[in-house]
């Protein structure tokens, strides 16, 4: 087959499968073994064109339908058109965006579309990355700061330094604690402050916190503010853990990863994130609520220019980053941990260019208000109940259980009727020790239709399981 037949028959290999996904169902599921046998991974193809059309053809029906409507489990659905061809032109390209010689267009999107991000958050002076995704930005921002508070720490380690402490909320993403095993700071010097009854870092319990450990000699050297929470959608008041930096002298990291997708919009900003531009850093995921494909994420830093060099960059004369180069200041590898980079710009700045800034905020709204909907029908519906009060994007609910039954484990059944029947794929959390459904919306598609059918067919699950 030449490669212009192969191209076709890709095309309506993939032509045919956004169409499945419209129709659902959101999933085929197969248990493992029979997926294994059906997928026949020992079968020799050597040369065989056909064959290895046919595993993509596997591929697809078989994977996760995320553009379905009944795909609410993560924090995206599906992705942009301009995205999705950029990634095809980006395989097929096939380069590293390391530095300006081996990818110069990447180089030159990556480093517009990090200004352009940069002014969004209201940073000045700043520098930052495409990274992949925000749990490595949460451990490249702890690293800086890291760095920062120990200069002696990139050349000598941690051996006999001052004892570093970190401090999240207790509803702060894991990645954090994998952030403070990698760097030596130790997952019990990650310490989690207790959140309010709206699911938010308690500032007085930090400022406690901080106290104690300073107290005993130790070091605070990182707060992350958790922008957007993963169960409750809560936002972290940066302003008043900014207001407790300048006496305990800590770098104040924000994980937008999730709730970042507010800065779109003035009036989302206001009410959720006001003092964004306090912040030392930020990370956000493009490849969430924007929907870009995934991996699309920028770490951003304020106020320094080469916090991310000083941080990552390794060795005066690497083999690839050569200073005599005139285009040197533009290499994106030096401050990065990576050595080859997947080009993440190109997705990224079509997105941006085709939507637009205030297209993607009325997108965000638009989540907004479903989730508002969303939130309305469940209170309404006798079968339901809400698990806490809405923050923001997310719902938490459940279907109340029947008399004699555990609500956590009937909801997990739940749960898991809808997943292996194909009709909806939805989160779960625990909020203390109850566990949520978790309802997220981020499909550009998704309409109060949408909202309904998925409440139906909880309920519909919830009384055959009763
Ligand atoms: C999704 C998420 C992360 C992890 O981001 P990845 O891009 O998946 O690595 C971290 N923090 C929060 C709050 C998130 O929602």
């Amino acid at each position: 087959m030449n490669e212009e037949a192969l191209f076709q028959r890709l095309v309506r290999l993939l032509l045919d499968y956004g169409q499945q996904q419209k129709e659902g169902p959101v999933v085929r599921y197969l248990e493992p073994e029979e997926l294994g046998r059906l997928l026949e991974l020992d079968k020799p193809a050597a040369g065989d064109w056909q064959q290895l059309l046919r595993w993509l053809e596997l591929y697809l029906e078989h994977s996760v339908k995320t553009g379905n409507p009944g795909f609410l489990n993560r924090m995206w659905s599906g992705a942009n058109l301009p995205s999705i061809l950029a990634e095809m032109v980006v395989a097929a390209s096939n380069t590293s965006a390391c530095t300006y010689e081996s990818a110069p267009v990447s180089t030159l999107m990556e480093h517009h579309m990090l200004d352009t991000m940069l002014g969004l958050v209201g940073f000045r002076d700043g520098e930052g990355q495409m990274n992949t995704g925000s749990s490595s930005a949460n451990l490249v921002a702890m690293l800086a700061a890291r760095n920062e508070a120990l200069e002696q720490a990139k050349s000598d380690g941690l051996w006999q330094q001052q004892r570093l402490c970190a401090f999240v909320s207790a509803d702060a993403h894991y990645s954090l604690d994998k952030a403070a095993n990698v760097l030596g700071i130790g997952t019990s010097q990650l310490v989690k402050v207790p959140v309010d009854h709206r699911g938010r870092m308690d500032p007085a319990a930090l400022e406690a916190r901080l106290e104690e450990r300073s107290r005993a000699g130790q070091r605070p050297f990182f707060v992350c503010a958790t922008l957007g929470t993963t169960v409750r959608g809560a936002y972290d008041p940066v302003g008043a853990i900014a207001a407790l930096r300048e006496r305990y002298g800590f770098w104040l990291h924000g994980d937008g990863a999730w709730g970042g997708a507010v800065l779109l919009d003035e009036e989302l900003r206001r009410r959720h994130l006001p003092d964004a531009a306090l912040l030392d850093s930020f990370t956000w995921d493009f490849h969430k609520m924007p929907g870009s494909n995934l991996v699309c994420n920028m770490l951003l830093i304020n106020g320094r220019r080469d916090a991310l060099r000083c941080a990552c960059s390794a060795g005066e004369h690497g083999y690839l980053f050569r200073e005599e180069q005139e285009t040197h200041a533009l290499d994106l590898g030096v401050g990065s941990l990576q050595c080859a980079r997947r080009v993440d710009s190109l997705k990224w700045f079509l997105d941006w260019k085709f939507f637009g800034r205030e297209g993607l905020a009325a997108r965000v709204r638009r989540y907004l208000a479903l989730a508002e909907y969303a939130e309305r029908r469940v209170a309404e519906l006798p079968q339901l109940e809400l698990v806490a009060p809405r923050e923001s994007f997310n719902v938490c609910f459940r279907y109340r259980a029947p008399a004699g039954e555990e609500a956590n484990a009937f909801n997990l059944a739940l749960r898991h009727r809808l997943h292996r029947r194909g009709e909806a794929l939805v989160g779960v959390g625990w909020i203390g020790d109850t566990l949520t459904l978790r309802l997220l919306i981020t499909h550009p598609d998704f309409t109060e239709a949408d909202v309904d059918r998925f409440l139906e067919k909880v309920v519909e699950n919830g009384r055959a399981l009763s």
